[in-house]
């Protein structure tokens, strides 16, 4: 075992300053603060370099925690960072906004008695550090190849499969239908978790190793799925999820009762410095209003907190289950409360009232009943508990579910799940269509960056596995003839 090693015993964890609630509800800047590099090296220290890494085990990209924890203690960081970038292609955007309590650090094996190793802020410190240091370059392959590849999709499952297939060499081309490259890393994810100009700072990085954008390009409007399939040797859609769930309860024709994406969308323009008239009409801004927000997932956790920084005269978040059951992150759910969101559990809405704009929402109180086949409580009503929250703003956060994709693609023949979703060979991660592939929240429905980025990656090398096996198909018939 190296000395530097195994000092959680005697060194307390210890995350990066966050900065005071007070001041980080008047601004959208990120909240914690970058690690010293004599504080990461003591922190990485407290790793106790287990055999069997749970860490690594429950990271999706199976990153190499203990190694470069073991590098970062001993000041290796250039080395830290070689290892960290070579399985993931974002560290520094995994290590700021994936739910670590869930992941990688929720399973490290000295969380029990001593708190985990925060491997989070560790991975991007050493990213940053190696941005500073220049130690990040573009994509260079080593050969160029002469086909092309299209990528449906400038979000984390589109750009860990365009760097992937650039690294091979492919003449990479991404179409998004937004103008900025990201997907909901620029446009859902808000400021104060993700830092705009870090995301930027990545798509620069691929722009200058020779991936060429399409932006401002729908797929389906602009170019048709079969015109992508003509042009390049494979294609991979990794278009996201964006269908907002809704409740049908009455009242829900009201004006002031907005989904989530557009008002997060709305929100971020606005911090890029773009115009966007509703948020200038008030229409999708929270200042001065009483704000109810319905759901519990980390799409509620980031509009609450928007509307706190927009300066919400109050901000309430109702969800069906309990603290304890709800889906967003218990780290996301302490911040949102530091900064003066009240939550209200066990309320589930049954009508919004008002004339023409919404003035309330009519909620139940809920209790929880016996366990679902998945073992998860089912919320029951308490009889005679109806009462109305008042509201001048109503932000619906209920999850999302995939657009009609053989439509929006006009492809009748591309097969999809029972929820929408692409349907895949798990091996291949290829649709039923010849040479396109699928990647991301499309496949997995709405899930985390971290996965979306593993299933780039690994469509990436399906991509590369068969357009190889098709030109040495084709160069076979030739080589016979000759
Ligand atoms: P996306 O990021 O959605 O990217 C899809 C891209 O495809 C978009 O740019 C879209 O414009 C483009 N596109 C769609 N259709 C077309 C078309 N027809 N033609 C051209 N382009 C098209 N995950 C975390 O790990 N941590 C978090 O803290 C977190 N917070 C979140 C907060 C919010 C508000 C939301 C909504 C999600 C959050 N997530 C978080 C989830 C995470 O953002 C997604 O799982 C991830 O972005 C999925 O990546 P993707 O590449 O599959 O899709
Ligand atoms: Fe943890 Fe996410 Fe980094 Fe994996 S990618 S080590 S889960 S922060
Ligand atoms: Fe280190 Fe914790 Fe991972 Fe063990 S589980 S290798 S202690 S980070």
């Amino acid at each position: 075992m190296p000395e530097a090693m195994l000092k959680f015993v005697s060194v307390a964890q210890q995350y990066p300053a966050k900065r005071k609630a007070e001041a980080r509800a008047r601004d959208f800047d990120e909240i914690y603060q970058e690690y010293a590099r004599a504080k990461a090296g003591e922190q990485a220290s407290r790793c106790s370099q287990c055999g069997v890494p749970f860490c690594q085990i429950h990271c999706p990209l199976h990153n190499n925690i203990p190694d470069w924890l073991l590098m970062t203690s001993e000041g290796r960081l250039e080395e830290a960072y070689e290892l960290s970038s070579a399985t993931n292609n974002m560290p520094e955007i995994c290590g700021r906004i994936c739910p670590q309590d869930r992941l990688c650090e929720g399973n490290c094996v000295i969380e029990k008695g001593f708190e985990s190793v925060t491997i989070g802020s560790i991975e991007r410190f050493i990213t940053d550090t190696a941005f500073a240091q220049g130690w990040v370059k573009p994509p260079r392959p080593r050969q160029e190849r002469e086909q092309s590849v299209g990528i449906v999709g400038a979000g984390p499952a589109g750009l860990a499969a365009a760097e992937e297939l650039r690294r091979h060499g492919y003449q990479v081309h991404v179409y998004d239908r937004y103008d900025r490259v990201g997907g909901l890393l620029v446009y859902g994810i808000p400021n104060f978790k993700l830092e705009k100009q870090i995301v930027q700072r990545r798509a620069k990085l691929l722009s200058d190793g020779g991936v060429t954008f399409h932006l401002d390009c729908e797929v389906g409007r602009d170019v048709t799925l079969a015109d992508l399939r003509a042009r390049h040797a494979a294609v991979l859609i990794a278009t996201g999820v964006y269908k907002s769930r809704d409740i049908a309860i009455p009242g829900a024709g009201l004006g002031n009762i907005i989904q989530a994406m557009t008002y997060l969308t709305a929100s971020n323009r606005i911090g890029l410095g773009d115009r966007v008239p509703e948020f200038e009409s008030g229409a999708l801004n929270a200042e001065g209003k009483r704000i109810v927000v319905l759901g519990g997932g980390d799409t509620a956790m980031d509009c609450v907190r928007t509307a706190i920084r927009q300066g919400a005269k109050s901000v309430k978040c109702l969800y069906r289950r309990d603290r304890k059951n709800m889906p967003g992150s218990m780290r996301e759910v302490s911040h949102a409360e530091e900064e003066g969101v009240a939550f209200t559990w066990l309320v589930a809405p049954e009508a919004y009232t008002g004339d023409t704009i919404v003035k309330g929402v009519r909620a139940v109180r809920m209790r929880l009943g016996a366990p679902d086949a998945t073992g998860r409580q089912t919320p029951e009503e308490v009889p005679n508990s109806a009462h109305v929250v008042k509201a001048d703003l109503v932000i619906k956060a209920l999850g999302f579910d995939p657009e009609d994709l053989p439509v929006q693609f006009a492809q009748a023949d591309l097969k999809v799940t029972g929820w929408g979703t692409a349907a895949i060979d798990f091996r291949s991660k290829m649709t039923n269509l010849d040479g396109v592939f699928a990647a991301g929240d499309i496949v997995r429905g709405a899930s985390l960056v971290v996965w979306a980025v593993r299933d780039g990656r690994d469509a990436a090398e399906s991509m590369h596995r068969y357009i190889q096996a098709k030109a040495a198909a084709e160069a076979k018939p030739l080589a016979q003839a000759s």
